[in-house]
């Protein structure tokens, strides 16, 4: 049988775009439909535009610390509506790459919503074609529980674009997206609560590296609350709102954003049709080679819940796309030591274990820890600290996991990934050399532990 395509890719995001590229790049004859913009979450509403924000809430800071160095100037004045403007533009600069991308790779471009007749046949805006294989990179989208005056609130979808900075606002979760978005609202300057279901926020993350986190938050003047959840909001005379949580007690906020994970995108996209089932979890359920309950169907990046994160998603996209059509440099993803950061401010950055996950899967743990003022800070006023964590196997030696709060947090993390993907005990961390002056060094100058196992 003849077909149109020999892949079509529903959702230009960041998995779908790299599956595709790669796809065509191996000769496939591959199409895209994509219903919102290009480059998907990431590009759009996700990690850019999220860490442009970022760097815009850290200037708070600058500001204040440069003065230790001498230098002096007006009191400085942020403008939100500069910095959204200047965000849109480079988020269109990067659509156009996006654009270019496909089209210069040879895909066939397909603006508009996608959804499959049967599992070789997608229908875009009336127009119906077949493929030998469809993938869905579909994505996710942000999920609010259902509380009376749910309507109020919004999501990092709306906080992007939002006309003026609100001078109070109640984010609601405890995830990456609340401690990220609590930061940047903080940090320009609105009067900012971040509200957690349980006792302390970013539930899987190294206990110290909570806690830290948590101290430098407060520092700073965020207020935490914790134990907490919304029973209803209600929009008060004057415009603000008032949530009234479960306890009774009653907060009032310009904004509430809430950030309480997210669900897959499967809106209209005929899975039912094409005979395409879901997981427990209700995310497309796909077996270790993307394939979905249909033959001819694959999925990948959010829309599978496995990791929501870009890389991986790029790299599930690389790997569908060489398993099809270049199948002798086919390697599975690895999904062992995948590091990550949490754009707070200050910073997160960790790779492998936990002491909380290495200590459940029964290692025997020698604990290193440090915790100092960042030289930058030194001739300041500012008293962050920073934190770096090691967690080693005391019988084995090898470092299980890398764990860092403080500035540049992520950008450190990434080369530490490498030396554990490559298995480094402690004594390798130890013969490295330190560069000096950084903070990175501390990383292997951690000669004492604070704690070892018997
Ligand atoms: P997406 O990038 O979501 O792309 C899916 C695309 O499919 C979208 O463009 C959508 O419009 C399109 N689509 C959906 N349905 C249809 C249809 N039926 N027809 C046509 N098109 C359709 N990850 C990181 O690694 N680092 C970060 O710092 C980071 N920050 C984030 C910050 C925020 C606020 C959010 C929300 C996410 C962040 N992520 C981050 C996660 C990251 O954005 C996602 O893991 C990644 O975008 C997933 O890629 P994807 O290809 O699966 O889906
Ligand atoms: P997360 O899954 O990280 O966190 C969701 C948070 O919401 C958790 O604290 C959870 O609490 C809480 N929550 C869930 N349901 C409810 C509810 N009904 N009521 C109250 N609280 C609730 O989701 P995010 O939305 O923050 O982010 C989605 C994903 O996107 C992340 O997991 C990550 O993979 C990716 N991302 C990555 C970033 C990065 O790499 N820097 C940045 C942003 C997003 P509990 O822990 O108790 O379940």
């Amino acid at each position: 049988m003849s077909y149109d395509f020999d892949l079509f890719v529903i959702g230009a995001g960041s998995g779908g775009v790299r599956a595709a590229r790669f796809a065509a790049g191996y000769g496939a004859r591959v199409a895209v439909a994509e219903s919102r913009y290009l480059g998907g979450t990431c590009v759009n509403v996700g990690c850019v535009p999220k860490k442009l924000l970022v760097y815009g809430a850290h200037y708070a800071e600058d500001f204040e610390q440069a003065r230790g160095f001498g230098w002096s100037a007006e009191a400085p004045q942020f403008d939100w509506t500069t910095l959204i403007t200047n965000k849109d533009r480079e988020i269109n600069r990067l659509n156009g790459i996006y654009r270019n991308l496909l089209l210069g790779s040879g895909v066939t471009l397909l603006e508009g919503h996608g959804r499959m007749l049967d599992g070789h046949r997608v229908e875009v805006d009336g127009k119906v074609y077949s493929a030998k294989h469809i993938l869905l990179a579909t994505g996710g989208w942000p999920h609010i529980p259902d509380l009376p005056g749910k309507e109020h609130a919004i999501s990092s979808n709306e906080a992007f674009y939002l006309k003026q900075l609100p001078k109070r606002v109640l984010v609601v979760g405890g995830g990456y997206i609340a401690v990220e978005f609590a930061s940047i609202f903080h940090g320009l300057g609105a009067d900012t609560s971040l509200l957690y279901r349980g006792d302390l926020f970013l539930r899987g993350f190294d206990g110290a590296v909570r806690k830290h986190l948590q101290a430098e938050l407060s520092k700073r003047g965020m207020d935490l609350l914790f134990n907490a959840d919304i029973q209803r909001i209600d929009k008060q005379p004057d415009g603000s709102l008032q949530a009234t949580l479960e306890d009774g007690r009653t907060l009032t906020a310009d904004c509430i954003f809430y950030a309480t994970g997210r669900k897959p995108m499967l809106d209209n996209l005929g899975l039912e049709n094409a005979g395409v089932a879901l997981d427990e979890r209700g995310y497309i359920k796909v077996d270790e080679q993307y394939q979905t309950s249909t033959a001819s169907v694959l999925a990948i990046g959010d829309v599978i819940g496995r990791v929501q994160l870009t890389p991986v998603a790029l790299a599930e996209g690389m790997a569908v796309a060489r398993r099809l059509f270049k199948p002798e440099e086919y390697r599975p993803v690895d999904y062992h030591l995948i590091p990550t950061a949490v754009f707070s401010l200050p910073n997160i950055g960790t790779v492998g274990l936990s002491e909380e996950q290495a200590r459940e899967a029964g290692h025997r743990l020698s604990i290193f820890e440090s915790r100092f003022r960042p030289m930058k800070l030194t001739m300041t006023d500012s008293d962050e600290r920073t934190l770096m964590k090691l967690v080693v196997d005391a019988d084995t030696d090898r470092v299980l996991g890398c764990h860092m709060v403080g500035p540049d947090a992520g950008e450190i993390i990434q080369g530490l990934a490498v030396a554990l993907k490559a298995g480094a005990t402690k004594r390798i961390f130890d013969e490295t050399m330190g560069v000096h002056p950084t903070a990175a060094e501390e990383f292997v100058t951690l000669r004492t532990p604070v704690s070892v196992d018997s």
